[in-house]
């Protein structure tokens, strides 16, 4: 048995960040950028008002000016060129460009309009100061600004501030195609009746739904039956189509399977058959076919989301361009015992994790811990690190990794 960072040194240490690639700005979300994007421009692009109201000049309000006639409106999209100086001011609209010669913005709600001779006056009794209620050009962002560094995830509030600048297109590493597939004669996907020892295909919607969750996009390779055949086919046609391949079932010692014969020979005996001291997802295998990284995840259902887990979502992420690899830890309090006996492995139980009012997440082990209880991993969304022994008590903190949401 080799030790899980042993094993998760041996699958990062091959695994290189995906070729950059330009991509529209509507399909970054959660991508990383493969460069520093500096600004070409400056945000706002020109002074303007914050506020609907009068555009005034203060060294005109200074000067003793009491009254003010109305030469007009500039609305938001206007090119604001009516100049204000002395006795003039403008109408102005939230977000319009100041006219020549203003420099501050009275408030609408401050203002008295009075009409005389068909002609509009503006007074006031609260003097607006210089630059009140402007906006300056570049006080957001300023031209030729570092934006965002290489390596940078992009969410909500960094895609709104690309749109601003014009940027429609943006370097970054792409989403992994992730092809997924189930090995074993066993395996079927019709609703019906199930014929003598068939079972129906679970790992495949489990690990699709990982690979989506995590920004990668899964690829549906589908059943190969346990011919050699099929096999050989299957993985060629996964490994010559996707930028990674997961493959679940036939990496257990004592396989009747024909996995681990045809993934030897089609990765050119670079596969690892290895067994790692954790529980569950003891055996695990990983080889290139051609350049294309190979998963050999192991077939039971709880084992190959946890091997997902721990070695392949680490994988994956570095294909595009994270560099903190792993799930965040926590140190939870277990509500109850968790019970285990010594055997050389770490153990990562299936928990429920919860975030209570005094800050603490507690967990509470599901009571079916073998690897086949596949009901379990509905209800948890974390799993408990604990280490060989005896287990932990009630109270005790535990390092957990939390998979989903609290
Ligand atoms: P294997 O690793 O192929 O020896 O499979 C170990 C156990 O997991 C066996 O009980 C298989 O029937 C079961 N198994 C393998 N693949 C799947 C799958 N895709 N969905 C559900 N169970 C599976
Ligand atoms: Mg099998």
């Amino acid at each position: 048995m080799i030790e899980l960072n042993q094993a998760q040194e041996i699958v990062l240490q091959t695994i290189n960040p995906l070729p950059p690639k330009s991509i529209p700005l509507a399909e970054c979300d959660g991508l990383l950028t493969s460069c520093a994007i500096h600004a070409a421009e400056e945000i706002p692009p020109f002074d303007n008002t914050a506020v609907d109201g009068f555009a005034l000049s203060s060294s005109a309000i200074e000067s003793g000016i009491k009254e003010f006639e109305i030469l007009g409106t500039i609305a938001a999209g206007d090119t604001g060129d009516i100049p204000v100086s002395g006795s003039a001011t403008v109408r102005i609209m939230t977000g319009a460009p100041m006219p020549p010669g203003s420099d501050c913005v009275l408030m609408v709600e401050d203002s008295v309009v009075t009409e005389r001779n068909g002609r509009t006056y503006l007074s006031f009794d609260k003097k607006p100061s210089r630059f009140d209620n402007v906006r300056d050009a570049g006080s957001d962002i300023s031209k030729g600004q570092l934006l965002f560094p290489s390596n940078t995830q992009l969410f909500a509030g960094h895609l709104g501030v690309l749109a601003s600048l014009g940027i429609y297109e943006v370097s970054v590493f792409p989403r992994a195609r992730v092809g997924i597939l189930s090995t074993g004669s066993e395996l079927t996907i019709d609703p019906g009746p199930l014929k003598p020892g068939q079972i129906r295909d679970s790992n495949r919607p489990t690990l699709s739904s990982l690979v989506r969750e995590m920004g990668a996009i899964p690829i549906d390779l589908g059943i190969i039956p346990d011919n050699p055949e099929s096999l050989r086919q299957g993985f060629s046609e996964a490994a010559s189509s996707c930028d990674v391949v997961l493959s679940s079932g036939g990496v257990s010692v004592g396989d009747f399977d024909y996995t681990k014969e045809i993934l030897d020979e089609l990765s050119n005996g670079t596969m690892s058959w290895m067994q790692i001291a954790i529980r569950p997802a003891k055996p695990f295998a990983f080889g290139h076919i051609g350049t294309t990284p190979m998963f050999g995840l192991p077939g039971n259902p709880v084992s190959s989301a946890v091997s997902f887990e721990l070695l392949a979502r680490p994988a994956i992420r570095k294909m595009m361009g994270h560099q903190q690899l792993f799930r965040n830890t926590v140190s939870a309090v277990a509500r109850t015992n968790l019970h285990r006996r010594p055997d050389g492995k770490i153990h990562f139980m299936r928990v429920s994790a919860q975030l209570e009012l005094d800050g603490m997440v507690y967990i509470q082990p599901q009571s079916g811990q073998s690897s086949h209880l596949l009901y379990s991993m509905a209800n948890s969304n974390a799993l408990a690190v604990v280490p060989n022994g005896i287990g932990c008590k009630a109270g005790d903190h535990v390092d957990t990794l939390i998979l989903r949401e609290l």
